[in-house]
């Protein structure tokens, strides 16, 4: 058993229902052992908070009020009864162009507010095959360290999700994931000792019959789940692999 609880997360994304949502209730068990969170999209949150799960969103505004259409405050997250923002998720990089800056301003707020963060690092496939993606990792992590300060990273949930692995069913094989992981580790416990015990989930493609190697793995605590968190029996499974 490792020191850090286990955490499984699961995105959503842009998908689900109410209904799916109310079938989650129902479905899933609280545990001690393992920290469960469900990120639904932002008009489900209110009704997310009756399953034994923590609550999570997707994003929020870098910005705490203000003119800002159709952007969520974090504090209106908080209200909700949310505990956790994934911030930085790969879709939110490529589809609205968020910069590691963007993404610190926000690990920032939802800090300042008391919440916690999911940061989501990870490269694209050509830089793995160019062998350069620690670099690029390091660089995205380093930017939290550096606008947020020294503590920041220490009180973040980081997910290292290759952009590679995503949604494509190419799982990192439980060595790759855990050789990313542990350069994660010893970088963020040089900055920040406390850093080294944040606990670093794996995502992409993670489903119920591969995650319990890549839950085995030393520096692998739990997972973000897409597609899998999206089927009841799937994501229960993934859960227990977890403990
Ligand atoms: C994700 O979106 O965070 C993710 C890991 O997706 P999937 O599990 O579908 O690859």
């Amino acid at each position: 058993t490792k020191s850090r609880k286990p955490m499984v997360a699961g995105n959503w994304k842009m998908n689900g229902s109410l209904a799916l949502l109310t079938a989650f209730t129902q479905a899933v068990e609280l545990s001690t052992v393992v920290d469960k969170v469900l990120c639904v999209p932002f008009p489900y949150l209110a009704a997310a908070g009756k399953g034994d799960f923590a609550i999570g969103a997707q994003d929020c505004s870098q910005f705490e009020s203000g003119a800002h259409t159709g952007d969520i405050a974090v504090s209106m997250l908080k209200e909700l009864g949310v505990e956790y923002v994934i911030v930085g998720h790969s879709e939110r990089r490529q589809d609205h162009g968020e910069s590691n800056e963007d993404i610190a301003a926000k690990v920032s707020t939802v800090l300042k507010a008391g919440l916690t963060p999911i940061l989501c690092v990870g490269e694209p496939l050509e830089l793995r095959q160019s062998n350069t993606f620690k670099e690029y990792v390091l660089e995205q992590l380093k930017a939290v360290d550096e606008i947020c300060g020294r503590s920041a990273l220490s009180q973040c949930v980081i997910a290292y999700e290759p952009i590679w692995a995503i949604g494509t069913g190419m799982t990192a094989t439980p060595e790759q994931a855990q050789e990313v992981h542990e350069f994660i580790r010893t970088q963020i416990s040089d900055w920040c000792e406390a850093a080294g015990h944040s606990r670093i989930l794996y995502g992409g493609s993670v489903n119920a019959s591969n995650a319990e190697l890549l839950f085995a793995k030393p520096d692998i605590d739990g997972g973000l789940i897409g597609g899998a968190s999206l089927k009841i029996e799937d994501f229960v499974v993934i859960c227990n692999a977890a403990k």
